[in-house]
Parts: C-alpha cells; sequence; structure tokens
C-alpha cells in the first residue's frame, strides 16, 4: 500500500496515532476507535483521508467504476410511516402512484435499449399488495427481459411479502431468486440501532429482523449491498456500531458487493419538520467525508467496494469522495424518486458520458461494471456515446462544476 507516513513530524493526537498504527499492523479498527476516527479533523483528518485513498488504490487500483441502470420505484404508497421519510403517499393522495406491471415492464424494456445492464426496483409497502406481487413482478420482467439484472426489495419490501405469503424468509427469498431476482438492495438498515429505529422507523423493522433478512438473502446465495443512513439523530457511535455490525455479517456471510453511505436529506423530511430542534440537517461536509474514508478503513478486508450517492451529495462532493476511499459512482438511475421526494436538489440521471467524465477529471480511469463488480467496459481514452437523458434535467446540468475552477467544496468543512 502506497501509504507512508512520519507520526514523529507532527504533534498529532496520540490516540489516533496509536489507532492509524494498530490498523497498519494489521488489526482492525475497534467501534470506540472507529469513533475517534469519525471525529478527525486537521491534521488528522488529512492522514485519514490518505490512508483511506491508499487503501483504495490498493484494492481497486486507479479505477472507478458505474453501472448503467434506471431506478423504477412501483409506488410510492406506503402506511408505515417512518417517520424520516418524503417519499411515501397515502392512498388516497392525489399524487400517489402504483404502476402496472405493463408499465414497469415497458420502463425496464427503454433502460435496457438505453444501455441498462440492471433495473432497481423498490417500492413502498402498500397495504393493497397481493402477497404474490413480489413474484409476479420478477416473472413479468424476466419474461421479456431475460438477461436484465433485476436488483430489488429492500429487507423491509421482504419482511412484507414474506409476511403476507405467509413464508419463511429462506423459501420467500428463494422463490424469487429462483425466478430471477439477482440481488437486493441493502437499504432500510438506516442505523442499525434499535433506539435510533424507534425514532426513524417505529423499530418496525428491527435492527436485528433487517440482519436476520439480509443474512438469510445471502445464505439463499442472493448478495445485496450494504447501506447507513446517517446525519439526523444519530451519533458517531452509531455510525462505528453500524460498521461493526456489517461487518460481522460480512465475515460469516461475505455477501455484500459494497457499502454505500446515503446521507439524511432533511428539506421534506417529516422528522426534521416535526422536531427541528432535535434533528438535524443532514451530516456536516466533514462527516461526509469522514463516513467515506472511515468506511474504507473499517471495512477494509471485508467489502471491497465503496460506493458514493451522487443523488444525495451531487456529483462535485461524490467526485471529491474519490480521493478518499471511494471506487464507485453507483448508477446512472435514469429516474431518481426518493432523494428528489426528501428534497434532494440532484438530478434524475448522470448519463454514461457524464460519469465517464467526471471520473476522469479526477485522475481515475472510469469503467462501466455489471451489478456484481463484473468490468464491462475500460474508458481510458474513449468515450461512451451521447445520449439524451432520458428525463429532461432542466437547467440542471451534472457536469457544469468540471469547468468551474476552483472547486469551492473540496475538502472544506461547511454544511
Ligand atoms: S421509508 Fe420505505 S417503508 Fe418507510 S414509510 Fe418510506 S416508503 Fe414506507
Amino acid at each position: 500500500m502506497n501509504f507512508n507516513y512520519n507520526f514523529s513530524n507532527d504533534n498529532l493526537d496520540k490516540d489516533f496515532q496509536r489507532i492509524i498504527e494498530k490498523f497498519l499492523s494489521g488489526l482492525d479498527i475497534s467501534i470506540q476507535e472507529g469513533v475517534v476516527l469519525f471525529k478527525a479533523r486537521g491534521k488528522e483528518q488529512k492522514i485519514l483521508f490518505n490512508l483511506a485513498n491508499s487503501l483504495r488504490e490498493k484494492i481497486n487500483g486507479n479505477k472507478v467504476s458505474f453501472v448503467i441502470n434506471r431506478n423504477i420505484n412501483f409506488t410510492n404508497v406506503c402506511h408505515m410511516g417512518c417517520s424520516f421519510c418524503g417519499f411515501a403517499k397515502k392512498i388516497q393522495d392525489k399524487n400517489s402512484e402504483w404502476l402496472s406491471f405493463e408499465e414497469i415492464v415497458l420502463r425496464s424494456k427503454q433502460a435496457w435499449n438505453r444501455g441498462a445492464t440492471e433495473v432497481c426496483i423498490q417500492g413502498g409497502l402498500h397495504p393493497k399488495l397481493p402477497s404474490n406481487y413480489y413474484l409476479e413482478l420478477i416473472k413479468s420482467i424476466k419474461k421479456e427481459l431475460p438477461d436484465i439484472h433485476i436488483h430489488a426489495f429492500s429487507p423491509f419490501e421482504i419482511w412484507y411479502g414474506a409476511a403476507k405469503s405467509k413464508k419463511s424468509y429462506y423459501d420467500f427469498i428463494s422463490e424469487l431468486k429462483e425466478h430471477g431476482l439477482g440481488s437486493m438492495p441493502g437499504t432500510a438498515a438506516e442505523i442499525l440501532d434499535n433506539k435510533v429505529r424507534s425514532v426513524l422507523t417505529k423499530n418496525k423493522l428491527s435492527a436485528k429482523e433487517w440482519i436476520k433478512i439480509i443474512t438469510t438473502a445471502h445464505k439463499v446465495g442472493l448478495p445485496s449491498t450494504a447501506t447507513i443512513m446517517y446525519g439526523h439523530v444519530d451519533k458517531p457511535i452509531d455510525w462505528a456500531n453500524h460498521l461493526d455490525i456489517i461487518r460481522n455479517i460480512q465475515r460469516k456471510t461475505n455477501g455484500f458487493t459494497e457499502f454505500v453511505p446515503l446521507s439524511f436529506i432533511y428539506e421534506n423530511s417529516p422528522l426534521y419538520l416535526e422536531n427541528k430542534k432535535l434533528v438535524r440537517k443532514g451530516p456536516t461536509l466533514d462527516e461526509v467525508y469522514n463516513m467515506h474514508a472511515v468506511s474504507r478503513i473499517m471495512l477494509s478486508g471485508y467489502i471491497e467496494n465503496i460506493q458514493v450517492s451522487w443523488t444525495k451529495l451531487g456529483p462535485q462532493v461524490a467526485q471529491n469522495t474519490l480521493d478518499l476511499g471511494v471506487n464507485d459512482f453507483g448508477g446512472t438511475l435514469m429516474n431518481e424518486s426518493i432523494s428528489r421526494a426528501a428534497g434532494s436538489k440532484y438530478g434524475q440521471e448522470i448519463t454514461s458520458l457524464e460519469m465517464v467524465k467526471i471520473i476522469r477529471a479526477s485522475g481515475k480511469i472510469p469503467i462501466q461494471r455489471n451489478t456484481l463488480y463484473k468490468t464491462i467496459k475500460t474508458y481510458e481514452d474513449n468515450d461512451p456515446n451521447y445520449i439524451e437523458p432520458l428525463v429532461p434535467r432542466g437547467s440542471l446540468d451534472p457536469i457544469k462544476f468540471l469547468n468551474q475552477k476552483p472547486n469551492s467544496s473540496k475538502l472544506s468543512s461547511t454544511h
């Protein structure tokens, strides 16, 4: 690894220095040590970023990946009442939506024709969802597009579908896999601590249940992502604890493909709007950067891919994270509803050409991958063809910042 630091040159925090030296000797970072790393600022923070960047380089080389995919949120109707959620609507709301299978298949075909290798499908827990809905959805897409990868259904949806169909998690997930489910998003993890979850989700899906569903999926042979949603009522100890839980699951199952930090978007979140004094406006920029760097370090040896969410952070801040541990820019998405419903101002889509430009401008080699991180195409000095965004993005231009110097959000410490 290309990390050489002479600790004797700087008057560093002794605890921080001990933790880094311990890590460099080959030992894992403990939960309490993770908290110290999350709080690093100034000289210590620079070392943290350098270490995370060196680990990225050692594990992923100079390549940064992205996947061409389409998000399909088949319904925004959900009566679970998670307090942070700005996406869910009630059946009677006039902007409630429930797509037909025909429409979902049509959207999948459009995506396939635009080069997508994956559809990412999630929806609210609609009270009228038939018990075989999830299975029939998979079947209807696979019938028309047998080669597309279906990345679908959060553990909350699996919990709901298994309960509705009165099946064990194992049987329910096995059946979905058998009919073409390729992997699962590890969303609905939020913070894997019941005290925090009782504020966010009324603890309807407990941390224990989330872990049980994810480990069952891995046991069935279905890989998943892992996520954290941070910057609301949580604290660094909750983040370190969460990473430790993810690490322990991976130690047992090796089923996680990547870790994706998701920053809390407060603007339309009832959690924030109803408790402005108690709930934060999402993480600070320092916290965003440290989250990606500490994830890289704490998950080193367990999860190879750290993905940034450009829908939450915007393309410019997302690009900055490529210098502190991140090796994956996520999906082109084509349609993004959940972050935008919560108040995110970033667009629906970053086309593959734009992905390539953003990644290359950070000095890395862009690669198009499939969902399971197999390289499809390397863009060393060639570009993908120009393609119009599926949905017009108005004045939002995701690569405008590349022509604006200097990069004002580069590792600064504002909100
Ligand atoms: S986060 Fe998901 S489960 Fe919770 S209310 Fe929103 S859509 Fe429903």
